[in-house]
């Protein structure tokens, strides 16, 4: 049985906000957002982080760059600027064990993270 959280909502089983989908993605609002825009962009695939990542999810990990584009020229922040993120593991404050990218915007940010 799976029971990862990011699968459910992929498949519509938990509801979210949907923000764009494509046969391997899914994008959706965060339900805790840390700026004026905060997507999270998912393979539909489970993969648990960074870590498990296999040649074969090459092309979707990039599908997923070009998506997090078109949402933020979507959501007028791709001239402002934005930040796509992951994060892998403890340290790096890893809460659901389903690789996501965030797509950060609408503010401005500074670096390095906290
Ligand atoms: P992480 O800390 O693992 O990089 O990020 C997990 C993100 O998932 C957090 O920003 C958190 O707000 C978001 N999140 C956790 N549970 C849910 C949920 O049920 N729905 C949505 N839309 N976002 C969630
Ligand atoms: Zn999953």
């Amino acid at each position: 049985m799976n029971d990862c959280l990011f699968c459910k909502i992929a498949s519509g089983e938990i509801p979210s906000k949907k923000i764009a989908e494509s046969d391997d993605i899914y994008a959706f609002e965060d339900v805790n957002p840390q700026a004026p825009t905060h997507i999270l962009l998912i393979p539909k695939k489970h993969v648990p982080s960074n870590l498990e990542l296999v040649d074969g999810d090459k092309k979707v990990v990039g599908q997923i760059f070009l998506m997090a584009n078109e949402i933020a020229a979507q959501l007028g922040i791709d001239q402002t600027g934005f930040r796509v993120v992951t994060n892998c593991g403890a340290n790096a404050g890893q809460a659901v064990s389903h690789i996501h990218f965030h797509l950060l915007g609408g503010r401005e940010m500074s670096w390095p993270p906290g």
